[in-house]
């Protein structure tokens, strides 16, 4: 079967409940959004094989990831922070020991930046520009192929992040379960995802800004610690942010004032969870 675009698509069940009764929830042009009525997962009902989707990484999307490198970096930074990462995980581990992973690592700035505080860093990243750039760049170990299609081996990593990545997958479940086995015993994990039980999807709608055709399941906070806590993890720390957007068109102090509250009430549209194996 193929989308509107000649993809090649397949039907899946709930990858949260494993049920096989799902509603529609929102329907695009070229893709459809199912919600279960078991567990509440919002998710792309069908989706297209993996093939299709690693043709979506061009040169394109790496420009993308490259003009926009810093102001994604310094999120993350700023995630780390309300973590207190480098004054109080950091220190856990072993100086030069501390093995850290980082899936999804764009044009590696994070590895680059966590390596200074004795970190031995190790990237994986689909898109083979980037992948080619924090190599050349910052000099730095990458595995260029999707976490599905990676080698890694059983409690060898102190911390995995994976940043705007578990949306991507066919099977987050498969994928936090990968994470928890390549994790030593207490090493942690680091999440960060789009949230739709959020003041912007609220405001925005169907125009939402993670409605997006390469993001298969879209979480609230509920079904994504849900997730977590059956693959193994527990949940340690949940932060959220994501006002309005910068690019929304209204006034920088209305998106400041937005951007506080909902960090304030915790419904921002982006969500960090520190979880413990
Ligand atoms: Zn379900």
């Amino acid at each position: 079967m193929k989308n509107i675009r000649g993809e090649q698509v397949k039907f899946i069940n709930c990858d949260l409940c494993g049920a096989d009764n799902a509603v529609d929830y929102l329907i695009f042009e070229e893709y459809k959004y199912v919600r279960c009525s078991n567990c509440g997962l919002i998710y792309q009902n069908p989706q297209p094989n993996i093939k299709p989707l690693k043709r979506r990484y061009s040169k394109k999307y790496f420009d993308y990831e490259l003009r926009n490198q810093h102001n994604f970096f310094e999120l993350m930074r700023k995630s780390l922070q309300d973590i207190k990462f480098l004054e109080k995980i950091t220190p856990q581990f072993p100086l030069e020991k501390r093995k850290f992973l980082d899936i999804g690592c764009a044009t590696g700035l994070l590895l680059n930046y966590v390596r200074q505080y004795g970190w031995q860093v190790q990237g994986i990243e689909i898109d083979e520009y980037s992948a080619d750039y924090a190599r050349k760049n910052f000099n730095l170990n990458i595995i260029n192929k999707t976490l599905e299609h990676s080698k890694i081996k059983n409690e060898s990593f102190d911390v995995i992040h994976w940043s705007h990545v578990i949306e991507h997958l066919h099977s987050p479940t498969a994928g936090l379960e990968k994470i928890h086995k390549a994790l030593k015993k207490n090493g942690y994990m680091l999440l960060t995802t789009p949230r739709v039980d959020s003041f912007q999807q609220r405001l925005f709608k169907q125009n939402w800004r993670s409605y997006h055709r390469d993001h298969l399941t879209i979480f609230s906070r509920k079904t994504l610690c849900r997730m977590i806590e059956k693959a193994g993890f527990q949940i340690l720390r949940f932060f959220s942010w994501g006002g309005i957007a910068i690019d929304a068109g209204y006034p920088r102090w209305i998106k400041n004032i937005a951007d506080r509250t909902v960090k304030l009430l915790n419904k921002g549209d982006v969500m960090f969870l520190l979880a413990r194996k």
